[in-house]
């Protein structure tokens, strides 16, 4: 038995796709059934992205874990999808977008880190924003700004496949940046994974 962190009931996996898996989900299949799945493909330049989740039925759970710090619920976004999405993504390096220093000190911890923990690729977060900017709080006209705030570490080469991965993805300009800034540091192939993409 698991306890659902959304409806706090315990919960035998009880229909036939959780059967295979034998009680591992942690979200019950009702919640889960709440959320809007729509593996939604764009592109952004010549790269392929891939959304999981229609936003809105995804944003009072994501705000909880960013917003409201509870970490309880970081594995239920991906659980269900995590075996395809690694066959999906073997040997790519994952790196996520930079998010705000100040959220993640004052938070402990980086939400999107935790919601994408149990993708089994390597891992290196190389970009960073080089001063206290969240392109949430910019005007839209304003946003195109980024592309100045977000700087890579020193050092860093890279020959191989990228996947870059964030929460939500809006205007796409901060994704757009760091597609750039990977392009310019050698990768041969970039894909995007998103939790969930705001309608564009
Ligand atoms: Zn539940």
């Amino acid at each position: 038995m698991k306890l659902c962190p959304l409806c706090k009931k315990l919960h035998r996996s009880d229909d036939s796709l959780n059967n295979l898996f034998n009680d591992v989900f942690v979200l019950c299949y009702n919640c889960f059934s709440t959320f809007k799945v729509i593996f939604k493909r764009f592109k952004i330049d010549d790269c392929m992205g891939l959304a999981i989740y229609d936003y809105q039925s995804i944003k009072d759970h994501l705000f909880r874990l960013k917003g409201l710090y509870d970490i309880s619920i970081a594995p239920i976004f991906l659980e269900r999808f995590i075996f395809y999405l690694n066959i999906l993504y073997e040997g790519y390096l994952i790196v996520r977008v930079p998010s705000s220093l100040q959220d993640d000190l004052k938070r402990g911890f980086n939400h999107v880190d935790k919601i994408f923990e149990n993708l089994k690729s390597k891992r290196k977060n190389f970009f960073y924003k080089n001063r206290h900017y969240k392109q949430s709080d910019q005007p839209y006209e304003n946003r195109h700004l980024i592309k100045d705030v977000i700087k890579v570490d020193k050092g860093i080469k890279t020959q191989g496949k990228i996947l870059l991965i964030d929460d939500v993805l809006t205007t796409g300009q901060t994704m757009k940046t760091c597609l750039n800034l990977a392009k310019k540091l050698g990768a041969k192939k970039i894909k995007i994974l998103v939790l969930s993409m705001v309608c564009r």
